[in-house]
C-alpha cells in the first residue's frame, strides 16, 4: 500500500485563491481591504526569508502589506510602543510579530501587548481562551492549517481517533482544541508519554509536532490513518547540505498510512495560506461582519 500525498501546496493555493475572491468582494461591498503589519526584529536569516514570503502571500490576496524592520537591539519599550501604534492604526487588521525574539525582549509581554482583535498568529490568552470555550477566535495558524487538510482526506472528522504528539502553546494544544471542536476523540501525547508507539497505533489521525526528525516510525502507524506531520527538522544531507525533513520517517510511513503530509510542501505552505486567512476574519470580524465563507 502506498498513502496518497496530501499536497498542502495545491490547497494552500486554492486556500488562497478562495481568500482573495472573498478580499476581493469585501472591499467592492464594505470598502474594507484587510490590512497585515508584520513586525520583525532583527536580521535572522530564516525569519527575514519567512516574512518575504507572508508580504508577497499578503500582496498576492489583494491585501495590504506593512512591513516594520527594528534593528537587534532595539529596545523592549520600543517595540511595545510600535506594537500600540499599530493596535491603534484602522488600516492594521492583523499584527504578527515574528518569533524568536532577541533575548533582551520578553517575547510573551510582546505578544500580549497585541490587540485580541489583530492577534493573526493568535498566540494572545485571550484567543486561546475563546478556543477553549469554543467562542469565536483567532487560532494559531499551523493547527489550523493542519484541520484544514485532515478535513480534505475526511470531510467530517466526528468520531475519529486523533493523537497529537506535541503540547505546546504554538501547535500541540491549540490543535487538540480544534479537533475537539470538530468532534474528533483527542489523546494529547507528550516526552513523559507512556508507550508512544502504543498511543500512536491507536490514531486514526496522527499528528506529529515533536521536533525530533523521523521520531515517528512507520509500526507505529495505524494502517490506513492520515498522517500530517507539522515537524520541521534540518539534518545533514548529501555533500555537506542540510536537508529538511519531518517528524515522521516519510518512507516507512508511506507504506502503511492511507494519506501523508511531504516535509517540505505539506504543512508549512498552509501556515502561511492561514495568515491571510486569519488577516481576512480578523477585518471581518473588527467590522462586525460573520465569518468569511471559504
Ligand atoms: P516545542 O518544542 O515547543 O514542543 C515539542 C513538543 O514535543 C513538546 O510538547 C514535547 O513534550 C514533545 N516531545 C519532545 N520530545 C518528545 C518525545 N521523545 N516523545 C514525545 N513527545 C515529545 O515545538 P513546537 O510545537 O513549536 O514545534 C514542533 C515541531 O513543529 C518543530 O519541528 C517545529 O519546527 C515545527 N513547526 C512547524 C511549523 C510549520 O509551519 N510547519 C510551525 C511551527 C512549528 P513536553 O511538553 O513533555 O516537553
Amino acid at each position: 500500500m502506498t498513502a496518497t500525498l496530501i499536497d498542502g501546496k495545491a490547497i494552500a493555493q486554492e486556500l488562497r485563491a478562495s481568500i482573495a475572491a472573498a478580499t476581493a468582494a469585501l472591499s467592492k461591498e464594505h470598502g474594507i481591504v484587510p490590512g497585515l503589519a508584520v513586525v520583525l526584529v532583527g536580521s535572522d536569516p530564516a525569519s527575514e526569508v519567512y516574512v518575504r514570503s507572508k508580504s508577497k502571500a499578503v500582496t498576492e490576496a489583494g491585501m495590504r502589506s506593512f512591513d516594520h524592520k527594528l534593528p537587534e537591539t532595539a529596545s523592549q519599550a520600543e517595540l511595545i510602543a510600535l506594537i500600540e501604534r499599530l493596535n491603534a492604526d484602522k488600516s492594521v487588521h492583523g499584527i504578527l510579530v515574528q518569533l524568536p525574539l532577541p533575548r533582551h525582549i520578553d517575547s510573551t509581554l510582546v505578544l500580549n501587548t497585541i490587540d485580541p482583535g489583530k492577534d493573526v498568529d493568535g498566540f494572545h490568552p485571550v484567543n486561546a481562551g475563546r478556543l477553549a470555550t469554543g467562542q469565536r477566535a483567532l487560532v494559531p495558524c499551523t493547527p489550523f492549517g493542519c484541520v484544514i487538510m485532515a478535513k480534505k482526506v475526511h470531510p467530517s472528522l466526528s468520531s475519529l481517533d486523533a493523537v497529537v504528539i506535541g503540547r505546546s502553546n504554538i501547535v500541540g494544544k491549540p490543535l487538540a482544541q480544534l479537533l475537539l471542536a470538530e468532534n474528533a476523540t483527542v489523546t494529547v501525547a507528550h516526552s513523559r508519554t507512556k508507550d508512544l508507539p502504543a498511543v500512536c497505533r491507536r490514531a486514526d489521525l496522527l499528528f506529529a509536532a515533536v521536533g525530533r526528525p523521523e521520531m515517528v516510525r512507520g509500526d507505529w502507524i495505524k494502517p490506513g490513518a492520515t498522517v500530517i506531520d507539522v515537524g520541521i527538522n534540518r539534518v545533514p544531507g548529501e555533500g555537506g547540505k542540510t536537508k529538511l525533513v519531518g517528524d515522521v520517517a516519510f518512507a516507512e510511513a508511506k507504506g502503511v498510512a492511507g494519506a501523508i503530509t511531504p516535509v517540505p510542501g505539506g504543512v508549512g505552505p498552509m501556515t502561511i495560506a492561514c495568515v491571510i486567512l486569519n488577516t481576512l476574519r480578523a477585518a471581518c470580524a473588527g467590522a462586525g461582519l460573520p465569518e468569511p465563507k471559504i
